[in-house]
């Protein structure tokens, strides 16, 4: 898609540090050295985010995280992952084309990728009762 950074990243018109690429996804190194090893990976096709997001390519973006972070975890002497996505504005997101983070993590590091939230305000059985799907 016209405009879209990942977009000229996947078509090579963006230079990029390539972690893994396979015929539907792509997972290369974040540019913005907040924390070290921090991955993005996406899908080749152009999709916004998880909620215009089809089940193939998004299993197929997850095959690749998991891919990655088994990576990370097995050969890179790392001992876990935080998978952060933003889909939409109002959740913080940036670059509207799909992308998971994967920041990685050793016992003791001190991150704190957990975002700090608010507390909740209504009970736990109200909140039930407005998004329970079945
Ligand atoms: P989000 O805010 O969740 O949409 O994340 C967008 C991410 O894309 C940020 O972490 C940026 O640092 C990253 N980013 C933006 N442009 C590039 C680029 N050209 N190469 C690698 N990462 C990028
Ligand atoms: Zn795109």
């Amino acid at each position: 898609m016209e405009n879209c950074v990942f977009c000229k990243i996947i078509s090579g018109e963006f230079s990029t540090r390539k972690i893994y690429e396979d015929e539907f996804t792509l997972a290369f190194l974040d540019i913005s050295k907040d924390v070290d090893g921090h991955i993005l990976v996406v899908p080749k096709k152009h999709v916004k985010n998880i909620l215009d997001c089809d089940s193939e390519t998004l299993s197929r973006v997850m095959d690749t995280v998991k891919k990655v972070s088994n990576h990370l975890t097995q050969n890179c002497g790392y001992d876990g992952v935080n998978l952060l996505n933003a889909s939409d504005e109002s959740a913080g997101q940036t670059v509207f084309h799909l992308h998971i983070h994967i920041i990685p993590r050793k016992n003791s590091d001190g991150l704190e990728c957990y975002p700090k939230l608010p507390g909740a305000k209504f009970e736990l059985d109200d909140m039930l009762e407005k998004l329970k799907m079945m």
